[in-house]
């Protein structure tokens, strides 16, 4: 038997723990794979969505995010495809945000529809936000998002910028030849916004056809040297739970990050799952081990014990890590806006 909710029961021994000892702390939801850009490295050019009738309702994505608190789950982040762009999203974060023992309720967004959502978000209790944009540059903007002006994610970044959340983080892609000549605008854009900023090795999710992604590697390491000839960084032990390893500069609010898949592998310390927005929960980022719960909750609507213990049996198949080769074909042909990272 299973105590309800977090609070009600001391917290033994951890619950969702895989073969190799990791203990899973960190749900990542996608609430849909649709958004309202196309960036380069996420989508390919014609792309197919998923029919809303697959899509888990809110409701369920509720239930579900609630049965992972109650197993121990303490950190919850929204992403998508572009999370805001789904109707009535602000029930699930109402919902959701009061969930007790769910201290970190996060949002990953491209943010231009901050401006209308910021203000509910922050009542909601989202306490962070990561926000996508790899350019400065109008034109650069446009490419890499297909159709986006920049001037939306921009005024959505000081929309909440002037809502004040307990921390804002900027989350670029950096492409050669594409915006790595941008890393030091972007530094300064996120010291004066004081907010932090992460640089992102491409992951090599679905197949696209803009760039080689071979060619367009531009690791963490050559990021690091690039702001590193203009700032001091201080190596930093704080981190939110998630893949960023941060660095200080003396004297400013900033934290640099890196998320670095292929040239600092995070795998052996992954806390992490992700629920699609058509309720498959995957084990891994990299690989396609998942388990349906979608049936599960549509097959036992009202029987909460049977979701969680799926959920306990799935530890059993998590992998150990991704096999990304950003040599080879993408071996996992779906998109980043499954998942949203
Ligand atoms: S690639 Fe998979 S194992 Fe590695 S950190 Fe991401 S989710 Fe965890």
């Amino acid at each position: 038997m299973f105590p309800t909710s977090q609070t009600d029961a001391p917290q033994t021994k951890p619950i969702l723990v895989d073969r190799f000892g990791r203990h899973v702390t960190y749900l990542r939801i996608s609430v849909t794979d649709r958004c309202d850009l196309r960036c380069v490295y996420c989508m390919a050019e014609k792309m197919q969505f998923v029919s809303h009738s697959q899509l888990l309702t809110l409701e369920e994505m509720v239930r579900i995010g609630q049965a992972f608190v109650d197993l121990g789950v303490t950190k919850i982040r929204i992403s998508g495809g572009e999370p805001l762009v789904r109707r009535n999203i602000l029930y699930l974060f109402r919902t959701l945000g009061v969930t007790p023992g769910l201290n970190d309720f996060t949002l990953t967004t491209n943010a231009t529809q901050l401006p209308k959502f910021a203000n509910d978000l922050k009542k909601a209790g989202v306490t962070r936000i990561n926000i996508s944009l790899d350019t400065l540059r109008q034109d650069r903007f446009r490419n890499i998002t297909r159709n986006g002006d920049i001037n939306n994610t921009l005024q959505g970044i000081e929309a909440a910028v002037a809502t004040g959340f307990e921390r804002l983080k900027i989350n670029a892609v950096i492409l050669k030849n594409h915006n790595h000549d941008e890393i030091l605008d972007l530094v300064e854009y996120a010291v004066a916004h004081q907010i932090d900023i992460s640089f992102i090795e491409e992951m090599p999710l679905g197949a696209i056809s803009e760039h080689n992604r071979a060619e367009t590697y531009f690791s963490s390491d050559q990021t690091f040297s690039v702001i590193r000839k203009h700032y001091e960084l201080l190596p930093s032990m704080e981190t939110t739970g998630g893949p960023s390893r941060y660095f200080r500069i003396p004297d400013l609010k900033t934290r640099i990050g890196f998320i670095s898949p292929h040239s600092h592998n995070f795998c052996d310390s992954c806390n992490r799952v992700r629920l699609t927005a058509e309720g498959r929960l995957l084990l891994c980022l990299g690989q396609e081990h998942s388990v349906d719960l979608r049936q599960v909750v549509r097959s036992y609507p009202d029987d909460d014990e049977i979701l969680r213990q799926t959920i306990i049996d799935s530890m059993a198949i998590k992998p150990k890590g991704h096999e990304f080769d950003l040599s080879k074909d993408p071996v996992i042909t779906r998109h980043m806006n499954h998942t949203g990272g």
